[in-house]
């Protein structure tokens, strides 16, 4: 018996998404115009140490009033402490918005106690409003390639930071490649017969949780074929019906996952054991059942977290009439 009721995304915006800033792709190829940014006094910059950003603890005690920590234009200790210029991220406005990577400070510097506590986006994302989180996201990504490609791919000479942080450019003058900020592809996908779903669980996961089949898409392939063959290699399950649902940038540290929902044409497992502890066909109910799920981990079923496509690709198929 299907359920009647589901409580679904369907409408709203997945996690990561949202942010509302004008990126300025042309303005901020103008050396002039990103100066007068840097310099203006309503101009925000957010701090980030290590991939992490900075919350200090809220003044009435309360998470509704969590804030990530931004440095204050006119102290000047940040500028030198920087490891990197200011990486522009977009105007709100009037206001632009800049992300400053103090990942050279030693952990328990003063100024960064100062600034508050390093805390991961995936904690931090359940405390701030859905724009917060989805510009939290754009800087974790766009500062970890920074972190992660400070030299030329080409030759390996020392690559220089231009165009507000969204270009690195080979300081070789017989090179002098470009390099952008890079965003690896991965398919994520619901695979169901109609009434079950196939859920699979990695070793590293928490108790009982299974999650939807995902991997990386290849050269040469479009997104449908990275579909069918991730699902046959992790579970011996042929395809078909790809459809696609929806994107979400997924910046740990580089992945922009691409939804799908696809049927199944056979449904005999065969489990790849070193990519996956377990997979299972679970059928709607016992999904309903751990979609409502909440409390400590008891070894039933339980299912990914709010913030992940996984979750709303399952909630969707469950509200589905396929
Ligand atoms: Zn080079």
């Amino acid at each position: 018996m299907r359920p009647m009721v589901i409580m679904t995304n369907r409408s709203q915006k997945n996690f990561y998404t949202g942010a509302g800033l004008d990126r300025a792709t042309v303005a901020r190829k103008q050396a002039d115009w990103l100066a007068q940014r840097l310099a203006a006094p309503e101009s925000r910059f957010l701090a980030v140490w290590r991939g992490q950003f900075l919350v200090a603890p809220s003044p009435d005690g309360t998470e509704a009033a969590t804030r990530p920590a931004y440095l204050d234009p006119s102290a000047p200790w940040w500028r030198e402490a920087a490891t990197l210029a200011p990486a522009f991220l977009g105007v709100e406005g009037d206001i632009a918005h800049f992300a400053v990577d103090l990942s050279g400070l030693e952990e328990g510097h003063p100024e960064l106690l100062g600034l508050g506590a390093p805390t991961e986006l995936r904690t931090l994302a359940h405390q701030v409003d859905r724009p917060t989180a989805s510009l939290l996201a754009y800087v974790r990504g766009l500062l970890g390639w920074h972190q992660r490609h400070r030299f030329c791919g080409v030759c390996g000479t020392v690559t220089e930071v231009i165009e507000g942080g969204h270009v690195r450019r080979c300081t070789n003058p017989d090179c002098k490649t470009l390099h952008f900020p890079r965003t690896d592809p991965a398919v994520i996908m619901l695979v169901h017969d109609g009434d079950r779903c196939v859920l699979g669980r990695q070793a590293r996961f928490g108790l009982g949780m299974y999650s939807t089949l995902a991997g990386f898409v290849e050269p040469g392939e479009s997104l449908e074929e990275a579909v069918a063959r991730e699902v046959m290699e992790e579970a011996g399950i042929q395809v078909t019906d790809v459809r696609y649902q929806s994107s979400q940038p997924w910046p740990f540290p580089s992945s922009l996952m691409l939804g799908f929902h696809a049927r199944a044409v056979t449904t005999e497992l065969k489990v790849d054991l070193e990519e996956l502890e377990d997979a299972r066909w679970f059928s709607r109910d016992e999904v309903y059942q751990a979609s409502l799920r909440r409390g400590p981990p008891d070894g039933s079923l339980r299912l990914p977290g709010a913030d992940s496509i996984a979750r709303r690709l399952i909630e969707d198929w469950l509200a589905s009439d396929v």
